[in-house]
């Protein structure tokens, strides 16, 4: 008997004075009503499915004031013996020690008499709680096949048939929160109407039918963040032998936006049972469906959650890439053959994707120089910033092909020149390094400052020159900018101008 009762107290906790005081209260009552812990029947042929327990219940009131017959009669099985050892809770008034039990419901707590099954007497001593007075009759009704309705004014068996009452259905939209118009229950950011029937919306969304009430619930994956699992937060209220008959459970989501398909929903089981919130729920839909599309063997390019089937083109606009970029992807995705399933990403991240297997052949179509190609398609950089350098490549060599080409020249118009080359193809930075090569006569640095006070970098420099050859240098200032502006045709001409300028007789050939 000690070890028991050490046993007990691992697992009680004290009770609080208005647990207490709660429970005694209610066992109290049960006195003056027994079928207080039972629900009321619609009609004749639902009230047979509880004559017995009735009786049973019937029996053990006799003895409401006999203690000692109570407390043996609390170690019955079933709703009766935990009612008998309620009932001896009113005689002894006191209830020190309480049992806990966890439920997904939340803990909730009871008086442990005799042998009494625990949720029999959590549901027999709180009576007046919608949620925990089921547990008393659910493996009656179970076993029956029976519908039962419990919520805070009311606790009703309807049978074999799912009929909820009106008052049960507006005590559980009131629970869930959100708006209700024509028989559609939704979040703000539904539309009730196309919710109703079932069709497709930007956002995806959780819908349950509710066929016996004619009305339809829909929450939109955002919204269902905070309605952790919206079935069990109705059914909590109810007994039904299968919910499925009943609810219609729905996540409305296409991943691909094809006019003829339905998806079917999956992980309903997993739902129902509590295991996935109404998010996950949906979420793992979305997953499910991006997976099968992923399989299929055809081209298909979706961005978030937008079909573009296999054109390329509006696909690729989507993703607003440079102009660089756009015509990278435009190659590299009509060379793939797999479907592309992608959300909120960058142009280079789809180029990076692909950049292994395609990109050496795009580079190769825009340089044609195979070499510099490959040293492109290596360089230790993002996509982005390879074409980029692609592109610019291209442009410099585009000019100078089309400056004239000359077999030789003399050291001062070379060095003019080569100048103006730089310039022209790696633009002001190469070609004041370049100026510095600058051949070592009088000629030659008039010529250099002369460069230079183009690119206003005189004034930095002058003490390099003598007066001599920063006045000569003034004076070629402008044939020196005439040669870095020239067109390719008039190019020669300026470079000669240039020359005869300096008081130079060469000649250019
Ligand atoms: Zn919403």
């Amino acid at each position: 008997m000690a070890k028991k009762m050490r046993r007990v107290r691992t697992f009680a906790r004290t009770a609080t004075k208005s647990q207490e005081k709660k429970l005694i209260e209610n066992s109290k009552k049960l006195r003056d009503n027994p079928f207080i812990i039972l629900p009321e029947c619609i009609d004749e042929s639902c009230k047979k499915y509880f004559v017995k327990t009735r009786k049973r219940l019937e029996k053990i009131s006799r003895f409401a004031d006999d203690l000692d017959k109570l407390e043996k009669l609390s170690n019955k099985k079933g709703l009766e013996g935990a009612f008998a050892g309620t009932l001896s809770l009113a005689l002894s008034e006191k209830a020190p020690y309480l049992g806990v039990l966890k439920f997904p419901t939340g803990d909730i707590t009871y008086a442990q008499r005799g042998k009494a099954e625990k949720e029999k007497l959590i549901a027999v001593q709180h009576f007046d709680d919608p949620i925990w007075r089921l547990l008393g009759i659910k493996d009656l009704a179970f076993k029956k096949k029976l519908h039962v309705y419990s919520w805070d004014k009311g606790f009703v068996c309807t049978g074999l048939k799912a009929n909820p009452p009106k008052e049960f259905v507006d005590f559980i939209i009131n629970k869930l929160g959100f708006s209700h118009k024509n028989n559609v229950i939704f979040c703000k950011h539904i539309n009730p109407e196309k919710a109703r029937n079932q069709e497709f919306l930007n956002e995806y969304y959780l819908r349950i039918n509710w066929k016996s009430t004619g009305k339809v619930i829909a929450i939109c994956e955002d919204c269902t963040k905070s309605t952790k699992n919206t079935m069990f937060n109705i059914s909590k209220y109810m007994l039904s032998p299968d919910l499925s008959y009943d609810f219609e459970i729905d996540v409305v989501a296409q991943v691909v936006k094809r006019a003829d398909q339905k998806q079917d929903t999956k992980y309903l089981q997993d739902y129902l049972s509590g295991k996935l919130t109404d998010h996950e729920f949906i979420h793992k839909n979305i997953k499910k469906q991006e997976e099968m599309v992923k399989q299929s063997e055809e081209k298909i390019l979706v961005l978030d959650g937008v079909s573009y089937g296999s054109n390329v083109k509006r696909f690729v606009d989507a993703l607003k890439p440079n102009k660089y970029e756009k015509m990278a992807l435009e190659f590299i995705l009509e060379k793939i053959e797999e479907p592309l399933i992608v959300s909120e990403v960058s142009s280079n991240k789809i180029l990076e994707m692909y950049w292994d297997q395609h990109a050496k052949e795009f580079i190769n179509s825009i340089v044609d120089d195979k070499q510099m190609a490959d040293s492109l398609f290596q360089l230790d950089d993002t996509p982005s910033n390879i074409l980029t350098m692609v592109f610019e490549y291209r442009e410099r060599q585009k000019i100078l092909s089309k400056l004239p080409q000359y077999t030789s020249l003399p050291p001062l118009a070379n060095f003019a020149d080569t100048v103006a080359r730089t310039y022209k193809t790696f633009g002001k930075k190469e070609t004041l390094s370049e100026i510095k090569k600058k051949p070592d006569t009088p000629k030659g640095r008039s010529l250099a400052y002369a460069f230079l006070l183009v690119f206003r970098k005189g004034e930095d420099t002058k003490w390099q020159y003598s007066k001599q050859e920063i006045e000569y240098g003034e004076f070629l200032k402008e044939y020196a900018k005439n040669l870095l502006e020239a067109e390719p045709q008039k190019y020669s001409k300026a470079l000669q101008d240039l020359l005869t300028a300096s008081g130079s007789n060469e000649k250019i050939v």
